[in-house]
């Protein structure tokens, strides 16, 4: 099935600086127009691709009235909201700070084109694994019991609702994803979600010691930056996604230890390992089931050792 995409439309991406964002943009930067907002607490200006159709604007989305405004004058078609604060350790220090980025200012956009009747064809929400908690059942679906544990994720799930029920309530085309641990190029190593793999890769580069937190048997479902890009390309283009929740990875789950011995084999260098015991609150095993996602026609093409390799080579 040939691939959809999406082509001579207005897209604003929030958080387009970052890791997912600045990869998206790169990919739809050929036949868009693009407008990024981001403050670069964590991104980079220089993650962005180049262009007279890339229009970067460094601000905050908890920036009501400037958001407002720029809904009204683009009227864009396509919404990418992925701005956020994305360390939970962050949610957790500053807990009503956050929420504002991670949550109100995401209903702002939901509200401004609620109330102004804006044309927009489909408004993307970027949620977390992170909603399902501690569950142990596995694979994750998108039915499972959800636990949030932390602001970071109470306001992902809760603007997940939002997102989902605006769209049902008030007519506007809307979908939500969860995405597991994501890595690639132009990853902030200090993410704390996929960061070990940049840290394990630094490290065997480096000749410096790795400290796993555990024996290295606890696993992830790694999925690759450019599968995650399909992904959201082909979740905005799908009429059968909407008003609903879909998870993004790769339904296959690694261990640390087997991601270390692949960038081993990838680098022909040996990790320096050390371990220690397992940090409180840390999960031990997660696993998606993409059989909803799969089913609008997305199918991962990267192995982790292709995405390994891929990773490294531009790193
Ligand atoms: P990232 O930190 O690289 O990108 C987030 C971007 O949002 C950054 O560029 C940051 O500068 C920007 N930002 C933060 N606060 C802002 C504000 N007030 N106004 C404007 N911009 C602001 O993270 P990412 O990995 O690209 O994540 C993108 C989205 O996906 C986030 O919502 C994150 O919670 C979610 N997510 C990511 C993963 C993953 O594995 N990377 C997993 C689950 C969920």
């Amino acid at each position: 099935m040939a691939e959809p995409s999406i082509k001579n439309s207005k897209i604003l991406i929030t958080g387009g600086a970052g890791f997912i964002g600045s990869n998206l943009a790169e990919a739809l930067i050929k036949d868009n127009e693009i407008v990024v907002v981001d403050d670069l607490s964590m991104g980079k200006k220089e993650n962005l691709p180049q262009g007279a159709n890339l229009h970067f604007i460094e601000h905050s989305i908890a920036d009501y009235d400037f958001m407002s405004t720029l809904l009204e004058t683009w009227k864009f078609d396509y919404i990418f909201l992925l701005a956020a604060v994305a360390s939970v350790a962050d949610t957790i220090v500053r807990p009503a700070e956050t929420h504002i980025i991670n949550q109100d200012a995401n209903l702002n956009v939901l509200e401004t084109i609620r109330t102004n009747k804006l044309p927009v064809k489909k408004i993307l929400f970027s949620s977390s694994a992170a909603v399902y908690g501690n569950n142990p059942e596995l694979p994750k679906k998108e039915t499972s019991p959800i636990d949030p544990l932390s602001p970071y994720a109470v306001d992902k799930f809760a603007t997940e609702r939002f997102v989902i029920d605006y769209g049902r309530l008030y007519d506007i085309p809307t979908v939500a994803t969860r995405f597991f641990n994501v890595y690639g190029p132009k990853q902030n190593p200090k993410s704390p979600y996929s960061g070990v793999l940049s840290l394990i890769l630094a490290a065997i580069k480096s000749g410096s010691e790795f400290h796993f937190y555990g024996d290295g048997n606890q696993t992830r479902d790694f999925v690759f930056i450019k599968d995650v890009v399909s992904a959201l390309i082909i979740l905005m283009c799908s009429d059968d996604a909407m008003y609903d929740v879909f998870n993004v990875a790769t339904g296959q789950s690694n261990s640390l230890i087997n991601v270390s011995g692949i960038f081993e084999n990838i680098t022909g260098e040996k990790l320096i390992a050390t371990f220690g015991p397992m940090r409180t609150g840390d999960i031990r095993d997660s696993l998606a089931d993409i059989s909803k996602l799969r089913e609008l026609g997305y199918l991962p093409k990267y192995s982790i050792e292709e995405g390994l390799s891929e990773y490294y080579q531009n790193n």
